[in-house]
């Protein structure tokens, strides 16, 4: 078997001497959805912040189209190709919509994603492009913080709880144009707390209790049991 788009291999993380991460292992495959699930303080952030450098990794523990990234610098891991739709979105309150989706593009990574192909998924940011990006509602600033991540052209997408607050009809539309993104050949990781519709849109599943992996499989051979399990124990 080839190694995974993402491989992680018995990460551990720390908050200075608390632990939040135990050997944990994962993997994601190019254009594959995988959703990470579990209770609040399960760890699911930080393993997203180890994966794209805010919080070390040891060197070996996150290896990326078959390099070693774990503990490398923020900047360098985004442009290999990994980013990061942050929770509570992270935009610049003093920027419009288009400022903040250009800071995406920074970067300048190949590929398909450029403001003409975001607008055309969100065609409100289109209306909206010069308003700050703070006077949206909640879910067009998701889009925004969708959009900012998909202008620097990822191999990998991270979604950081995109449910958290918004209203159920906005987390149906986001989620639904998740995935057509992932239909632009992407791989997604997504962690959330809302399990129904991380578990529609993901072939895979990870469980993450107390920093460890307690339950990984295919999303529909899952019982409400198994599910049940991995957020309260046996
Ligand atoms: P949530 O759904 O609440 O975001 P989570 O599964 O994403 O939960 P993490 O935020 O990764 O969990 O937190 C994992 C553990 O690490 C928790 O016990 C949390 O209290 C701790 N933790 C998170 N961030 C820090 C920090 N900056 N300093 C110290 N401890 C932290």
């Amino acid at each position: 078997m080839p190694e995974a788009l993402l491989h992680v291999e018995r990460l551990n993380a720390f908050y200075g001497d608390f632990q939040a991460l135990f050997d944990l292992s994962l993997d994601v495959n190019e254009g594959e959805i995988v959703a990470i699930i579990g209770a609040n303080g399960a760890g699911k952030s930080t393993l997203l912040k180890s994966i794209v450098g805010l919080v070390r990794a040891q060197p070996e523990a996150v290896r990326f189209a078959g390099q070693a990234i774990g503990g490398q610098r923020v900047e360098r891991i985004a442009a290999m190709g990994i980013a990061l739709v942050p929770e509570g979105r992270r935009l610049f309150a003093s920027l419009s919509v288009e400022e903040n989706l250009r800071i995406g593009g920074q970067m300048h990574r190949p590929g398909p994603w450029n403001l003409e192909q975001v607008y055309s998924f969100f065609p409100v940011l289109a209306e909206r492009r010069k308003m700050p990006a703070t006077s949206l509602s909640g879910g067009q600033q998701q889009m925004v913080a969708i959009g900012r991540a998909l202008m620097s052209n990822p191999r990998l997408l991270l979604c950081d709880e995109l449910s958290l607050g918004l209203a159920p009809i906005m987390v149906k539309e986001i989620y639904a144009q998740l995935a057509r993104v992932v239909g632009t050949g992407m791989a997604v990781a997504i962690v959330e707390q809302d399990i129904g519709q991380a578990l529609k849109i993901a072939a895979r599943v990870y469980g993450l209790r107390t920093g460890h992996v307690v339950l990984s499989g295919q999303s529909h051979n899952l019982s409400r049991q198994d599910i049940a399990a991995a957020y309260f124990g046996d």
